[in-house]
């Protein structure tokens, strides 16, 4: 006999439950409240009513390759541990053959996007955005180019001396899909002068975002939590994206991302728990409303708990994943590389009894016929 939804969420959530069931917003109290609560299986399980309402089992993943093209960076971010520093990591910037030869090490796989993020490079001429994404274009015809978060935006218009607008307009014109979202981390004056001040803030962000949807350049989203960031200011981050996106629509996905403090200038910060990735993947389905899909970035939270926040309700699995060097240096598991076949992600995906689904950046289901290339490579 099935389970009365009231005595899984218990008589504290019940007002918040019957607010979910009706479809309704919830408000910052409701957000506070689901944070603090140590009733984490009600708050999951009322985020999965919101997950299976929307996608059923369905689950989704992408066939996608990382290219961290720079870790020379002038911001200095306390959380971060990609940057070029004594001690740290070498710095390297790739040349445009350098990002064709890691391109073609994955010519055997049929993948669909290529994910470009970098540091902030004052060497780098305006010229190298749009021509790294051209050679993207070039080696891969036809891949979904997602790249630049607004931090890299401002920059690359500050280098062409011209208009966010501009930069943008022009970048589209080389080839640019979409904005991976990332660059404010949280969005919060008191915790953007403490850890990442020399970046743009909240305000800049925004309008970065306003100017990508008015040029129909679809964008992504994230929240960085796990560091320095009060409750108060999770819930809030939340809220402000959802303001932002009942304003432009434009807004794909919402991907909370675990802080690890390896290596940063916030190492005495314990690693997040399982209990705060689940809640953060939970509470995020639950505030927004409006935003259709909600990632579990497996690099981030780990593969095991992102199988547990498709119960959670995350609806994504992000992808394969190749290269990915922001979170990890090279020593920590011994190979930077953190990939996934096909087959893993499937695997992964249908042992948790959800059903796999294939996508393409905008979330339109690839049907694969067997051995054969989606897109095929242009080089070599
Ligand atoms: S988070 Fe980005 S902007 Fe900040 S130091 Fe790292 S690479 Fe630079």
């Amino acid at each position: 006999m099935p389970v009365a939804p009231e005595r899984i969420v218990g008589q504290d959530l019940i007002d918040i439950y019957r607010k979910v069931d009706a479809g309704q917003r919830l408000s910052f109290e409701d957000g506070m409240r689901l944070y603090q609560t140590p009733n984490l299986t009600g708050v999951g399980y009322m985020a999965n009513l919101v997950r299976e309402r929307r996608h059923g089992k369905k689950t989704y993943f992408v066939a996608n390759q990382h290219i961290n093209y720079t870790n020379i960076c002038n911001k200095f971010c306390k959380f971060c541990s990609f940057y070029a520093k004594k001690g740290g990591p070498e710095p390297y910037e790739m040349s445009l053959d350098t990002v064709r030869e890691r391109l073609s090490w994955h010519r055997d796989v049929d993948i669909t996007e290529v994910h470009m993020v970098g540091g902030i490079n004052p060497r780098l001429p305006y010229q190298y955005y749009l021509d790294l994404i051209k050679t993207v274009k070039e080696v891969r015809p036809g891949v979904h180019v997602k790249a630049f978060t607004a931090v890299e935006i401002t920059e690359i218009a500050r280098q062409g001396k011209c208009t966010v607008e501009q930069a943008l307009a022009d970048l589209i014109e080389a080839g640019l899909d979409s904005l991976p979202g990332g660059g404010i981390e949280i969005l919060s004056d008191r915790v953007h002068q403490e850890l990442f001040g020399k970046k743009l803030n909240g305000d800049e962000w925004k309008e970065v975002a306003r100017a990508a949807a008015k040029l129909g350049l679809r964008q992504y989203a994230t929240m960085l939590y796990g560091h320095i960031e009060t409750l108060e200011e999770r819930v809030s981050h939340l809220i402000q994206l959802r303001e932002l996106q009942d304003e432009t629509q434009n807004f794909l996905t919402m991907t909370p991302l675990a802080f690890h403090p390896e290596k940063t200038e916030l190492e005495h910060i314990a690693t997040p728990t399982g209990d705060m990735d689940l809640r953060g993947i939970a509470v995020t389905r639950l505030m927004l409303d409006n935003f259709e899909h909600v990632k579990s970035f497996w690099i981030m939270n780990t593969a095991p708990i992102t199988q547990q926040a498709l119960w959670y309700g995350a609806d994504d699995a992000d992808g394969f994943v190749h290269e990915y060097e922001i979170t990890y240096n090279e020593g920590d598991f011994g190979n930077k590389k953190q990939v996934l076949t096909r087959s893993n992600m499937v695997k992964l995906i249908e042992e948790v009894d959800r059903i796999p689904i294939e996508r393409d950046s905008l979330y339109e289901e690839i049907k694969r016929e067997p051995k054969k290339p989606l897109i095929p490579l242009a080089v070599g």
